[in-house]
Formats: structure tokens, sequence, C-alpha cells
């Protein structure tokens, strides 16, 4: 696909200037490694702890590199040279992982401890943090029609347990290397991505993909039911994964947003439930529910308030649900065949 160039990153950087992606092997630094290649950058160094085989997308002419960057020689590594690195590196996963695994999220402290350091030591000009609406107060989000965030929303700080703390100190390394050291940083809170190319089995999947996944799964094995987490009431906004990257590159450069966390999320609220009949709908079939009141749902409602991201960028993520997740659908039922037929598959 051939992505329209962005302007500002045009006049920042250089097409032939050393882009690192963190995370690469993954669902959303995959998807960026290819939107930076598709606008033309010639040097993009692509790095994931998963050996190469394992990446979700190859993207041709990228260096790929197998580095595990709680290390900070990997790190040091990663970065030499870099004039621009992008971290998304992180032990992560929907809410069955995060609410399980609260070790393993916490310990990614350890990735952007080192990236950020070594991204300076490098003389990089600027720096990216994937954060989360994870690190917002959960005292905030208990009921289904809680109010949408706003960025100042994340103090006094109650964030999710584990993963979410793991995100607020990053973003404060953020913060205090641009105060202290003079490094450009910025960082995103990242609502809900879905999209191809991401995680839809395993474990670490998130809702959207899930969901399609378990009606594909019904149609194909003749089941007529499908297992909801929670009663299906709790409320999220999704963004798709192509404004995702381009949030990504906007907010990357913009002078503004210096050191600033700034939610990148649609606004489009909509229920579990609501999610399950849109996919049904994609699918053409409509299955029993069954709830499951003890399996992990996170909190009540969540909602990304755009009012800053409209002001500071002119711009908000926009793909209708339905059309992204009809993409989303359509690529899930491909891996699930290919999965079937013994070919090697994403997950
Ligand atoms: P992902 O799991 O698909 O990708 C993360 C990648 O990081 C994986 O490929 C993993 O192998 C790699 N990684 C983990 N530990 C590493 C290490 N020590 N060294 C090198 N690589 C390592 O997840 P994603 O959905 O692409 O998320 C990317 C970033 O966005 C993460 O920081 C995540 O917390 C953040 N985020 C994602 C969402 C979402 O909805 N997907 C929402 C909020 C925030």
């Amino acid at each position: 696909m051939r992505v329209k160039d962005n302007p500002e990153a045009n006049s920042i950087l250089k097409k032939d200037d050393l882009i690192v992606i963190a995370g690469a092997g993954g669902f959303i630094a995959g998807a960026l490694t290819r939107y930076f290649h598709d606008q033309g950058f010639t040097r993009i160094r692509a790095v994931d702890k998963k050996p190469l085989y394992q990446w979700y997308q190859h993207v041709p002419g990228v260096e790929s590199l197998c580095l595990d960057l709680s290390y900070e020689d990997n790190c040091k590594r990663a970065c030499e040279n870099a004039v621009e690195v992008y971290n998304l590196a992180a032990d992560m996963g929907g809410m069955g992982f995060i609410e399980r695994f609260r070790v393993e999220c916490l310990r990614s402290i350890l990735i952007n401890t080192h990236m950020i350091e070594s991204a300076y030591r490098a003389g990089a000009q600027r720096y990216f943090f994937s954060s989360s609406a994870c690190a917002y107060n959960t005292e905030l989000q208990k009921r289904p029609d809680a109010c949408a965030l706003k960025e100042s929303d994340a103090y006094p700080a109650m964030a999710e347990r584990g993963y979410g703390w793991e995100k607020l100190v990053s973003e404060m390394f953020c913060q205090e290397y641009w105060a202290e050291r003079g490094l450009k940083t910025f960082i995103a809170r990242f609502h809900n991505v879905y999209g191809p190319w991401g995680t839809w089995d395993g474990g670490r999947e998130k809702a959207p993909a899930a969901i399609c996944r378990k009606v594909i799964e019904a149609k194909d094995t003749g089941s007529d039911e499908i297992v909801i987490w929670g009663d299906g009431s709790q409320t999220r906004s999704f963004m798709y994964i192509d404004d995702c990257t381009q949030g990504i590159d906007m907010i990357m450069h913009c002078e503004k947003l210096i050191a600033t966390p700034i939610n990148l999320g649609s606004n489009y609220m909509v229920s579990v439930n609501e999610l399950v009949s849109l996919a049904e709908k994609i699918g053409g079939s409509e299955l029993r529910r069954q709830y499951d009141p003890d399996a992990p749902k996170g909190v009540g409602g969540r909602n990304s308030d755009n009012t800053f991201i409209k002001q500071v960028l002119g711009w908000e993520p926009s793909t209708p649900l339905e059309e992204g997740l009809k993409k989303t659908y359509v690529w899930i039922e491909q891996q699930y065949k290919d999965r079937k037929a013994g070919k090697r598959t994403v997950s």
C-alpha cells in the first residue's frame, strides 16, 4: 500500500536517516516498519527479541535484528547511529495476559530504561514511547458509561496494576529525559488497536481479534455458542491499525507534543456485546451467548477524549469500526484456514 507522505516528517527527517523500531516482530511496530518503508525511508532497523521466523511481518530491505532489549548492551547495538527511535517493544497482551502476568508487564520497564538511555547516548534526535490507556486512573473507569479519558486523567495516579504503572513510569522517564537532558521525546497513549497482522490466538490477543476468531471457529465447528468474558456490558473504543501508524508519525513530528502524553485512539465507544454483534453480522451468523463472569474483563468502561489531539494535530483516528473489523475478520479467517492447512501463521 502506498501511504501519503507526512509533510512534517519530510521536513524533519531525510529519507536515508536511520529509523530504529523496537518490537517490530509484533503487531503495531511491524505495521509501523511497513508504513515507513512504504513512504520511501531507506534505512530502517527493526528489532525484536523473537527469532526472525516468528515475526508477524517481514518488510523487504529492512535491517532486522533479533535482540532482547531488556539488556543494555543490546539496546546500545539497536540504537547505534539512530536518528529516530520508536520503542514499541513490551511484554504485553489483552486483559487475559495483563491481569495474570503482572511481573512480565512490569519488567518491560527494563526495555524503556535501556532504550531511552541508549537513544540519548547515540545522539538520536527523537524518541517515541508507546504508552497505553491503561495508564489512566482506574477509579474513573468503573462504569460502562464512564466519561471519555482526557490526558490529565492519569493523575492522581491509580493505573492498571503492573502494566499501567510500568507505562506511567516510562512516560516519566521520557518527560525527564527532555527536561534534564534535552532529548525530544514523544508519548502516545494508545487505546485498543486492532487490525490484520495482529495477535489473534494463544492468550495475548485482544477483544476484537478474539471475538472474530470465536465467530469463525463456531462457524467452522458447527457450534452455535460463543463465550464472552464478563457480562458483555464493558465498553471500549477500538482504533484501526492504519490510524495508529499515521498517528504515531504525526505525533513524533509535532514540536508542540514534546514530552507531552497524548491520547491516540478512537472515540467511538461500543460494548463488548455490540462488538460481538458486529462480528456476527460480518460472519453472517448469530450465536448463543454464554457469559463467563470469572474471566478477566478489565475496567467497566473506557473511551478516548480526542479534544487535545484534534486541537493540536487537526486530526483524529477515523476508520469506522465496521470497516476495520471487516478487514480484520477476513484476515483472521484466512489465518484460521491456513493454520488448519498446516501453514505457518501469526498468532
Ligand atoms: P505485540 O506483542 O504484538 O508487540 C510487542 C513486541 O515486543 C513483540 O513482538 C515482542 O516480542 C517484543 N518484545 C517484548 N519484549 C521484548 C524485549 N525484551 N526485547 C525486544 N522485543 C521485545 O504488541 P503490540 O500490540 O504491537 O503493542 C506494541 C506497543 O503498543 C506496546 O508497547 C504496547 O504496550 C502498546 N499498546 C498496545 C495496545 C494495543 O491495543 N495493541 C494498546 C495500548 C498500548
